[in-house]
């Protein structure tokens, strides 16, 4: 049996934009039964959400199919059992992940300050944080992307943020989210496959093929996000990964990496 784990922005949909061959390649994985999770250093949105979202876009998937740098943050700051306060510097995604995992949301002697993208972050903010943390509370960071893609051009993420943090802190982050074996080791684990049968998939060669490679999983990088046609030699050379598969889609990948399976779905009818 082979697993996925499958980056989203520049993999599945950009922005409000479904990208081509992303909707047969999960319905292929689901008319064949094959186990996969769609894995997002994205912490502003639920897996609820997530799956609305991807249905607006004609790509079916199960919230549960969804795993999010919150999530494998709230599990990350549950197996620590350093204590149950957690200040948060994040939206509603992080918010929600971390009150379903039994955490009090609190301002006053927080044991963790768990951090993520926050549009609304200001100078307030940054003070309580560091405040916080110079007075003992761990750090965890869900994703350390300091730039995303926007419908607007790019805009500054969790990471840059957290530059600002421990710039005033002198206090380093835990990185949960992706290429952090922390995220990637958890969604091993929930597919219930060792590494060498799982396939990551993304269009981040820093992030998704690092990430996927340090696991020990087999790694495919798609030409549809971040990395392109035209970048995609001083992507791999800035990242210092090589993939095991360029694909120019998930399409190529089906061609490449599944041909068996893709098939069987183009047989069906
Ligand atoms: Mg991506």
């Amino acid at each position: 049996m082979i697993g996925f784990l499958i980056d989203l922005d520049g993999t599945l949909y950009r922005g409000r934009e479904p990208i081509p061959h992303a909707a047969a390649f999960i319905r292929l994985l689901n008319d064949n039964h094959l186990p996969y999770l769609l894995v997002t250093n994205n912490s502003s949105r639920t897996p609820q959400q997530v799956a609305e979202h991807m249905h607006e876009l004609g790509i079916e998937v199960t919230p549960d199919a969804v795993y999010t740098s919150s999530q494998a943050a709230a599990q990350y700051m549950a197996e620590q059992r350093h204590g149950s306060r957690v200040h948060v510097v994040g939206e509603a995604g992080l918010q929600i992940a971390l009150e379903a995992a039994g955490f009090l949301l609190t301002e006053e002697t927080p044991d963790f300050v768990v951090q993520g993208i926050d549009r609304s972050f200001t100078y307030t903010k940054l003070t309580e944080a560091v405040r916080h943390i110079k007075n003992g509370a761990a750090y965890v960071l869900t994703n350390p992307d300091r730039m995303l893609p926007s419908d607007g051009g790019l805009m500054p993420g969790a990471g840059s943020l957290a530059a600002s943090i421990t710039s005033a802190s002198g206090v380093e982050p835990v990185v949960i989210g992706k290429p952090s074996p922390i995220i990637m080791n958890y969604a091993i684990a929930r597919l219930g496959l060792p590494p060498a049968d799982v396939w990551v998939i993304g269009d981040n060669a820093a992030t998704d093929i690092r990430g996927g490679a340090v696991a020990g999983c087999r790694t495919a990088l798609v030409l549809t996000g971040v990395a392109t046609a035209e970048n995609v030699q001083a992507q791999l050379e800035s990242a210092g990964v090589t993939p095991d598969m360029i694909c120019e889609d998930l399409q190529d990948f089906i061609r490449k990496a599944m041909p068996q399976d893709g098939a069987n779905a183009a047989n069906r009818p």
